[in-house]
């Protein structure tokens, strides 16, 4: 069952004090929500402001405020640094957001945790949404693990 305020990486509380919490910054970045996500929740939203309403059926919004416990973390953070990629072929692959310097290592147990949520979130509805959306300094580094792909 998808976690719907998961995502804290144990390793981030030495390493946030040399990259500031990067993930949380906003430029010219933004963080996506699927289609339903931003209404599916019934946790807090306030820190959440939407900067484009319609963004292929989901949502592009900011943090204004740091989040905390009962406030809802999306599904792009919690999979932070990673997120799902899929190409034209309909190749579901593995993208990282390169300004975070966690190591593999570091990342072992998190990427667990982040294949087992969208493992449920792949829906056909999904895959197309991914296939819209653009995400700011992300890079591809490898296939989707097949036993993780519940969308077939
Ligand atoms: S940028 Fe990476 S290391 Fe820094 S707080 Fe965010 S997830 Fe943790």
């Amino acid at each position: 069952m998808f976690n719907e305020n998961s995502g804290k990486i144990y390793a981030c509380r030495e390493k946030s004090k040399t990259c500031g919490y990067k993930c949380c910054s906003f430029s010219d970045n933004y963080i996506v929500m699927y289609p339903g996500e931003y209404e599916m929740t019934e946790l807090k939203k306030d820190h959440l402001q939407i900067i484009e309403n319609n963004y292929w059926g989901g949502k592009k919004v900011i943090c204004t405020t740091r989040c905390f416990d009962e406030d809802y973390k999306p599904i792009d953070c919690q999979s932070y640094p990673y997120f799902p990629f899929v190409d034209m072929d309909n190749n579901i692959k593995i993208q990282i957001g390169t300004k975070c310097p966690l190591t593999k290592n570091e990342l072992l147990n998190h990427k667990e945790h982040f294949l087992k949520n969208w493992e449920f979130l792949l829906s056909e509805q999904i895959i197309e949404w991914i296939k819209h959306i653009n995400l700011i300094g992300y890079k591809t580094i490898e296939d989707w693990p097949n036993e993780y792909n519940n969308c077939d």
